[in-house]
């Protein structure tokens, strides 16, 4: 690519992510926005009346808008288009692991059921399937994130948030976005490849229509409140269900009782589960981030920072290994 190519790319690019808060299909689209706060507004009017409003002023202060932290999470949205478009795995494609997944469901012998149900059965569980499966691959990913020491090293980034803003959703590091990416790819595939083996000719891109309702709801209802400085709290009856942005802010806490909890996105019933659930509250005041130098990071320094501490923690293992050959009475 010659300069001025990568100058039309750039544009390009930018302009994209700028569509990106007109585009009804994106979480941080200026309609969700909007309906969210028109959610937020009418659930505490409800609840505690006029007062009720005053507890969305937050919302409305540039210091949260503008705060450095919220800046950090604009620059990683913008740097991760840019890195993520040149990057993206793209000879890997949905098409790819459908057809490599049928072969293999072939292989072990599954075939074609031998009474065709309704169309609209068929579209119903296909659609319940993926909602659950992609609900559950999310929380399980986001669950190992939290597990696995080097996937930490990632994940912290979103968690190095001081202040929670809906753009934070898009702070990430591009290897946690790469991983998020596989695992989408993964269960639209095999599910795919399931429906298609069994329903033969019953299968079509429309089947997806009842998830996409399942996630409008979410987005309209909320989804861009879970990271927002303005703690709400469905009630302890629908949170045993529905994850709702206090819980997910709490997921966020520095708090130690609060550390490893709330790792579902839609449904909370895989916490309960795993046994990582607490309630949300109204009332919660939360200190947001790691406690560590990578709140305080810029962008090149989030990206940065996974693979030292990596790269440190290998050379401790190593260091480890080596001490304990020397202890060890056959050495
Ligand atoms: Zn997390
Ligand atoms: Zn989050």
């Amino acid at each position: 690519m010659i300069m001025a190519d990568y100058g039309v790319w750039l544009i390009n690019e930018l302009s994209l992510a700028a569509s990106d808060l007109l585009n009804p299909s994106k979480r941080v689209s200026i309609w969700y926005l909007v309906s969210a706060l028109f959610f937020a507004f009418t659930l505490f009017l409800f609840r505690y009346g006029k007062k009720g409003i005053g507890r969305l002023k937050m919302l409305f202060s540039w210091r949260l808008w503008w705060h450095p932290s919220a800046r950090v999470d604009y620059g990683l949205w913008l740097c991760n288009r840019l890195i993520l478009s040149l990057v993206f795995p793209k000879v890997i494609t949905t098409l790819g692991i459908v057809t490599w997944l049928m072969y293999q469901l072939r292989e072990l012998g599954l075939s074609p059921l031998p009474v065709a149900l309704p169309d609209w059965s068929v579209v119903g569980l296909f659609s319940l399937c993926y909602f659950l499966l992609d609900d559950f691959s999310r929380f399980g990913l986001h669950w190992l994130m939290h597990r696995w020491s080097w996937l930490w090293a990632f994940h912290r980034v979103h968690h190095s948030a001081e202040v929670l803003t809906p753009f934070t959703v898009l702070r990430t590091h591009p290897v946690e976005g790469l991983l998020f990416y596989g695992r989408s790819l993964l269960v639209q595939g095999a599910l795919v490849a399931l429906f298609v083996s069994v329903f033969p000719g019953q299968v079509s891109l429309l089947m997806i229509g009842g998830v996409f309702v399942v996630t409008y709801v979410f987005n309209v209802c909320g989804a861009n409140l879970r990271h927002s400085p303005v703690p709400i709290s469905y009630g302890k009856t629908i949170e045993r269900w529905l994850i709702s942005p206090a819980q997910h802010q709490l997921h966020h806490s520095v708090a130690v009782e609060h550390y490893d909890c709330n790792f579902g996105v839609v449904l909370s019933i895989w916490d309960r589960w795993f046994r990582c659930f607490q309630f949300g509250s109204d009332q919660q005041t939360l200190r947001y981030g790691t406690l560590s130098a990578l709140d305080q990071a810029s962008v090149i320094g989030q990206y940065v920072s996974p693979f030292q501490s990596i790269k440190i923690r290998a050379k401790k293992k190593t260091a480890t290994a080596t001490e304990s050959r020397q202890d060890s009475p056959l050495a």
